[in-house]
């Protein structure tokens, strides 16, 4: 058996808030239950997207709620960079090879261009690719870099992908008639989500994922990316999103509900009481301490229904 690390991977596009906070609360409880480790890592590809500040703003955060990690950014870092926009070397090389195994090639499509070729598919934003430019020979590939840098489509093969989440059960996914082949590298030269986050799971040795599950439908194309290189992939666990009172989606740009906010209002351990009880480890809000929950810790306690967060659960904050 793998040794348990679990992960912390914060997109720094602004202040964390109280449903980022849950999730990684739970990640910490999860690992911490198996005695595994943690690592932090940082999302920041899209470096237009980043917000300056916020990856210390999280890292602040993360440490005042106790909800400390075991490798990240800091000195003795054992398998980083911890920060994806200094890894562009490492997909470079993952790249290469898929290059070399000829899984990937040039695509030089619109979005536009896809949504008209694509066979009518219930989900309009993200149509399947019919696979236009599979097959361009080297002429009309040079011919069409002339006018457009190209992004990069994996070849996707008609297997299906299943594994089992610990919360929403036995998943199944054909990658092929869902999405076909997708794209890894943009044609600015950013790699895509999917292909980073598989990447860096593997390589520092995650075994863990706790993550909300607006990310249970990205699950399969990580698979997918982490056998293409042998990699095992890890246990997944997606768990419930955290509404705010009016049953919507918290949002970084939203401050009254911002980890940054709340340490103005409440002490860490009101903060994890109040976690604990979302999560279903405590009947009411009362404040406790992050050590004495993991024995606690279960996640078939959490149901998979999102959670609204009651009115006043934060209410010092608006005062
Ligand atoms: N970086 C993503 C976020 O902050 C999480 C990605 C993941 O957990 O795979 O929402």
């Amino acid at each position: 058996m793998r040794d348990c690390k679990g992960r912390f991977a914060p997109t720094p596009s602004g202040d964390m808030h109280i449903g980022n906070a849950f999730c990684y609360f739970l990640a910490w409880l999860a690992a911490r239950k198996e005695g595994g480790k943690l690592v932090l890592r940082f999302e920041d590809c899209d470096t237009l997207r980043m917000q300056r500040g916020a990856a210390e703003q999280t890292m602040s955060d993360l440490a005042w709620l106790g909800l400390n990690w075991d490798e990240g950014p800091a000195p003795g870092e054992e398998s980083g960079p911890y920060f994806q926009s200094c890894r562009t070397a490492i997909y470079d090389r993952a790249f290469d090879e898929l290059r070399g195994r000829g899984l990937v090639y040039p695509c030089f499509c619109s979005r536009q261009d896809v949504r008209q070729a694509a066979a009518p598919h219930p989900d309009e934003s993200s149509p399947v690719y019919p696979g236009t430019c599979r097959t361009l020979s080297g002429d009309e590939i040079r011919e069409r870099s002339r006018l457009r840098a190209p992004a990069w489509r994996l070849r996707v093969t008609d297997e299906t992908v299943e594994f089992l989440d610990g919360l929403y059960g036995q998943q199944r996914c054909a990658p092929a008639a869902e999405k076909g082949d997708f794209i890894i590298r943009r044609a600015d030269g950013v790699y895509c989500y999917q292909f980073t986050v598989a990447l860096d799971d593997a390589l520092m040795g995650v075994s863990q994922v706790v993550r909300s599950h607006d990310l249970l439908s990205s699950t399969p194309w990580q698979i997918y990316v982490q056998r293409l290189f042998g990699y095992e992939p890890p246990a997944w666990l997606h768990i419930p999103l955290l509404l705010d009172d009016g049953g919507r989606r918290l949002a970084k740009r939203e401050k009254a509900l911002s980890i940054r906010q709340i340490r103005r209002c409440y002490t860490p351990e009101e903060v994890v009481g109040r976690l604990a009880c979302l999560a279903g480890l405590q009947s009411g809000p009362e404040p406790c301490g992050l050590e004495e929950l993991v024995p606690r810790f279960d996640p078939s306690a959490l149901r998979r229904e999102d959670i609204v967060l009651p009115p006043d659960f934060f209410a010092r904050c608006r005062e």
